[in-house]
């Protein structure tokens, strides 16, 4: 696996390289608070910091610099914090961009109630994967005349059967129950019509899975409703974004859900939240989403131990109730939130 190193001493501990990206508004606080918590857990980690986004722009008059690419191919993982990319003005995004350039197909979302975290639902337990590299993000939109524009949904057979082998690999793996492909068949005859043919035939290879499948708006008001039905939602990328953050409002909010951009060579874990402008540099944002990206990049690692001690110390904090940051009611800053975690680490 690419990125890790052994340091050929056996009594040594494992030392990774890691690109590290703090990205854009709130991004380098969650970062910081991220890198206290995995030094306090006693991972051994080299972090190569890359900027990106406006800080990169300003930095080295890029967006995305060259210097990110090659360093995530480099090192095989990445852990990165919020990108803002600039709403119109010609700018394709740079989350798009890397996740197109690095190949990183599958978006993955676990979506799971924190202790103590008052939400309608307790027992949510579900798991979003995302198309990551085409339908409307493919990027190509033109004007065909004034007033009147065409941005076209790009659907294939190769990344449709892919994305649907990497889920129900993962199900398989993790001994998930069911799978259910969410769509817009019946109006997108053609485009959803062909990713549901080969969800359908990856499915039929799966026999203990259970396989259904559900429209794209019902799925939403199901969700909302009785989200303890799901357990792996197989998504295009449009539907998986919107429905990623509907999965998050379900669990307490954009702040506490993880995420992972997979692909053959390299994976980037990130939180599903973006750069929340209005709470930046005010020590606010919670990082959680980011920990716990963090404790997703572990397990990747094969790092099972301290990845796990990672989220009980998370859980921990939770159920103490003890240092809540003001999305969820609470008084505590990004500062405390991160401390309250150490804690339970180095206690
Ligand atoms: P983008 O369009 O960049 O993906 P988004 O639509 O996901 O962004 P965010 O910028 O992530 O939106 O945040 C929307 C709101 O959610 C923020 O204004 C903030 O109130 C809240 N929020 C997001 N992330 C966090 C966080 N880590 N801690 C606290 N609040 C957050």
């Amino acid at each position: 696996m690419g990125g890790v190193e052994g340091r050929g001493d056996e009594t040594a501990a494992v030392k990774y390289k890691i690109t590290l990206v703090p990205g854009d508004g709130i991004g380098p606080e969650v970062t910081t608070a991220t890198t206290k918590v995995v030094e306090a857990a006693g991972v051994d980690v080299e972090w190569e910091v890359i900027d990106a986004g406006a800080v990169a722009l300003e930095r080295h008059g890029a967006y995305l610099p060259d210097s990110l690419l090659e360093s995530i191919r480099r090192n095989g993982v990445a852990l990165k914090g919020p990108v803002t990319t600039p709403i119109g003005g010609g700018f394709t995004s740079i989350n798009v961009t890397l996740r197109q350039q690095l190949c990183l197909y599958a978006n993955f979302r676990p979506i799971r109630n924190l202790p103590e975290v008052k939400t309608r639902f307790g027992d949510v337990d579900l798991v979003v994967i995302r198309e990551n590299t085409e339908d409307l993000y493919s990027g190509l939109e033109h004007v065909v005349v004034p007033g009147v524009v065409e941005s076209l949904k790009i659907i294939t057979a190769d990344a449709s059967t892919r994305i649907a082998r990497f889920a129900f690999d993962f199900a398989r793996r993790k001994r998930r129950k069911r799978v259910t492909a969410v769509h817009k068949a019946n109006i997108m005859k053609l485009s959803d019509g062909l990713f549901l043919e080969c969800v359908r035939e990856v499915a039929g290879l799966y026999p203990e899975i259970e396989y259904e499948e559900s429209i794209v708006d019902n799925t939403c008001m199901q969700l909302v409703l009785d989200p303890q039905q799901f357990d792996v939602l197989l998504l295009e990328n449009l539907y998986g974004d919107i429905v990623s953050d509907l999965g998050a409002g379900l669990v307490g909010g954009l702040g506490l859900v993880p995420g992972a951009n997979l692909g053959e060579d390299c994976a980037v874990f990130e939180p599903v939240h973006g750069s929340a402008p209005s709470i930046a540099g005010k020590n606010l944002a919670n990082p959680t989403a980011m920990i716990l990206s963090a404790v997703l990049l572990f397990r990747h690692l094969g790092e099972f131990e301290k990845a796990q001690r990672v989220l009980s110390a998370v859980e921990a904090v939770y159920r103490g109730g003890e240092a809540l940051t003001s999305d969820l009611g609470g008084k505590a800053t990004t500062t405390e939130f991160t401390e309250a975690v150490v804690q339970h680490l180095v206690n």
